[in-house]
């Protein structure tokens, strides 16, 4: 008998799929309401949801038992028909995922995205599909032991999700773990927490510095894209902002190529390509104020990022920042605000904690997003960029909430 663990769509989605197959299962929602391990009488194999950690007792009498615990991945991976390419690092994940999947599509060939970016793995499964292009996260790659993936990347590493791991280290080995499993690695070489090797692909920022397969080159004052010495496209007809973008599109191109995508179809996917909601979205311009929404920066690097995307663009930025915060080291991010950033609204939880690291700069409070967006309205500056560095849970259902409400307040009243 099967045992299927979790109450969320990626248990539903084992559920509906072992039903298809005709195979016996029991369903538990709440895994804290087992008190027993004799729940795990008869149970020969178990599926579990991402988001259940490992320290729960019925993953760890499961282990003791020698009972096999599975993700949904494990279980796609088993029954997907076309190459499979996956997608993990700490951020940018859903980025090149979706960008990967819409070069597929471009080029003709039917695609399937799925996995953490929101469709559950199984439901994408179909004989139809070529290419199957799956963003995983940590917590899927810790309950899979086969998968066999085409091509994957690991396209960074930086503290999250530190609640769920006893160390930052086990967390880096999580992200590794995706490249045990791949045909092919593709390597970013400006992660220093990734090590080279000489069978995979690379890419990287600045090519002359270092020899990778795709990368950047700056020739004349204008930056270019290279696939090894051939000049791709130059990267400001890119429609992403920011070093990061350009990080993610090398990323892609790198699988891309290696799926044989054809560069032309794939360039031309590049240039229209206009990112994901909620990630460093422009959302309007009122009274010469840019708004972007980045309401998916949910930890301390996709700020600075963002921070270091717009001030490219703009001398004076207004940052609404603030939330649950991570149990991470904030201190760049602040340096970084003290530096760039003329004037912070913070909202959230993490109110009285970042206000005592916030020393050069203009700090106001807010107890909602509609003050917040009013006082940066009235702050003298170019752009005003939602980028929290933390979850959203104190004030919102979660980060999709947070933007889609910044947006609206933005768009109705402004
Ligand atoms: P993920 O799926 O890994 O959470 P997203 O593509 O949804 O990644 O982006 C999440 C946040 O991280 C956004 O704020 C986005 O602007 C930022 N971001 C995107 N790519 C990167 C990158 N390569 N490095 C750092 N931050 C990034």
């Amino acid at each position: 008998m099967k045992l299927i663990l979790g109450n969320g769509k990626t248990a539903q989605s084992i559920a509906r799929f072992l039903d298809k197959k005709n195979t016996p299962f029991t369903l538990f929602e709440d895994t804290r309401k087992i008190k027993d391990p004799s729940v795990l009488q008869g149970i020969d194999e178990i599926f579990i949801s991402p988001g259940i950690p490992q320290t729960q007792p019925i993953v760890i009498w499961a282990r003791a038992q020698n009972i096999s615990i599975t993700s949904d991945i494990e279980l796609f991976s088993r029954h997907a028909q076309a190459p499979i390419i996956g997608i993990t690092g700490s951020n940018g994940k859903s980025t090149v995922t979706q960008l990967l999947g819409e070069m597929i599509a471009n080029d003709n060939k039917k695609v399937a995205i799925g996995g953490n970016i929101g469709k559950p793995a199984l439901d994408c499964l179909s004989p139809n599909v070529e290419f199957y292009v799956l963003e995983l996260s940590s917590y899927q790659l810790d309950y899979t032991q086969n998968l066999n993936l085409f091509a994957g990347v690991v396209l960074n590493i930086t503290p999250d999700h530190l609640d769920r791991y006893p160390s930052f280290e086990h967390y880096v080995n999580a992200k590794l773990s995706l490249y045990q499993h791949c045909q092919t690695k593709v390597i970013n070489s400006d992660e220093a927490l990734v090590s080279q090797d000489p069978s995979a692909k690379h890419f990287g920022i600045d090519m002359p510095k270092q020899p990778v397969d795709f990368g950047t080159v700056t020739c004349h004052g204008s930056c270019y894209f290279l696939k090894g010495d051939d000049m791709l496209m130059a990267v400001n007809e890119m429609q992403l902002i920011g070093e990061h973008n350009v990080t993610n599109i090398l990323a892609a191109l790198s699988l891309g190529d290696q799926i044989g995508l054809d560069m032309t179809s794939m360039i031309a996917c590049i240039k229209t390509f206009k990112g994901l909601e909620h990630r460093l979205e422009w959302v309007a311009q009122k009274q010469n104020i840019d708004y972007y929404n980045d309401s998916k920066a949910t930890n301390a690097i996709s700020t600075i990022k963002a921070i270091k995307a717009l001030t490219n663009k703009y001398k004076t930025i207004t940052l609404i920042l603030g939330g649950t915060p991570k149990d991470e080291n904030y201190s760049k991010l602040f340096t970084l605000i003290n530096k760039h950033i003329t004037s912070v609204i913070l909202i959230g939880q993490s109110t009285n904690t970042f206000k005592n690291h916030l020393k050069t700069t203009q700090i106001t409070q807010a107890n909602s997003m509609q003050t917040a967006i009013k006082l940066a309205s009235n702050t003298n500056c170019e752009a005003v960029l939602l980028s929290p560095a933390c979850a959203s849970f104190d004030m919102f259902d979660n980060f999709e909430h947070r933007g889609r409400v910044f947006k609206e307040e933005i768009k109705t009243k402004y």
